[in-house]
């Protein structure tokens, strides 16, 4: 199992809109490579979000999973702190995105209440606290080709977790002054991960994000960004108010506009088009 987390301690640069697409991407991209008589390779999306109310969250918002069967600790973040019995596999629900795949799209639910605990309590555990996440992924990596997981606008130990889990990390970047000057602070914090608790912890690239190129400016930003970070800069996603209505209807953008031919992942809409480049290479990259 690869592990990719969306990773920049600001809020609002798009993470949770890009883990919500390469996720779907990923699963297409997966069920079409299984074709009709093979199962697909399965993806797990998991929301380390719920605790901070931000514009879209996950499991929350998207994948919004009222089982009853369930108890109020049986849930990622009853998991994170340790208060349920279920083991992570019995936790596991398959959603119904995006249209057009097999069903091997999984999440974890969450409990925004309970989520809200998680930094402080971890904090607390400051030996195993950071190890959390890492453990629950353990059981699940021989069921998954890919996890993508979402994180919290802050450094906590939520998105400490993440890093220490993962085995790729991406940055989202908007193409903003603050944005990219901010980037250094992002990039030390991946590098002291990949000093001590997760050496093998690869940085995958920095996605631009709501990128405007009929600005002169963003063009710029580009530009800048890429003659300093090279190839680790991915291709560039655009702001389209596509994404947006999607995510207002709970959808991927491959879900909201799919594609006329079953097999294929991008339709003739340009945000479909942007997103299967991203996914196309973010998968390579993981791949490779
Ligand atoms: P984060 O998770 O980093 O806080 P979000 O993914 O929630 O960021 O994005 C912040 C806001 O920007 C959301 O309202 C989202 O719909 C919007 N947004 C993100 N990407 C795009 C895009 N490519 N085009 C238009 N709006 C976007
Ligand atoms: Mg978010």
């Amino acid at each position: 199992m690869k592990t990719l987390s969306i990773f920049n301690n600001k809020g609002g640069v798009g993470k949770t809109t890009t883990a919500i697409n390469l996720a779907s991407a990923f699963a297409l991209m997966l069920s079409h490579e299984a074709g009709a008589d093979r199962e697909p390779g399965r993806v797990l999306i998991l929301d380390m979000d719920q605790a901070t109310q931000t514009s879209v969250t996950l499991s929350g918002g998207f994948f919004s999973a009222e089982d009853r069967t369930q108890g109020p600790n049986d849930n990622l973040a009853g998991l994170l702190l340790q208060m349920t019995d279920r083991s992570p596999v019995e936790l596991i629900v398959t959603t119904a995105l995006p249209r057009g795949s097999r069903k091997n799209m999984d999440f974890i639910p969450s409990s925004p209440v309970l989520m809200a605990n998680v930094d402080g309590i971890l904090r607390q555990n400051a030996v195993d606290g950071l190890y959390r996440l890492q453990e629950i992924l353990e059981p699940l990596s021989d069921l998954y080709r890919y996890a993508v997981i979402d994180n919290p606008p802050n450094l906590g130990f939520g998105a400490l977790n993440t890093l220490v889990a993962a085995t790729d990390v991406i940055i989202p970047v908007q193409l903003e002054g603050p944005s990219i000057y901010a980037l250094t602070e992002t990039l030390r914090t991946v590098e002291s991960i990949q000093h001590r608790p997760n050496p093998s912890l690869r940085l995958l690239g920095l996605a631009p994000t709501m990128c405007n190129f009929r600005r002169e400016e963003d063009k710029e930003w580009l530009t800048a960004l890429q003659k300093q970070y090279g190839d680790l800069v991915l291709p560039p996603i655009p702001r389209r108010g596509e994404v947006t209505a999607a995510l207002t209807q709970g959808l991927d953008i491959f879900s909201y506009k799919p594609p006329r031919q079953s097999d294929a992942l991008a339709s003739a809409n340009l945000a479909t088009q942007e997103f299967a480049a991203l996914a196309t290479e973010i998968m390579r990259r993981l791949d490779s």
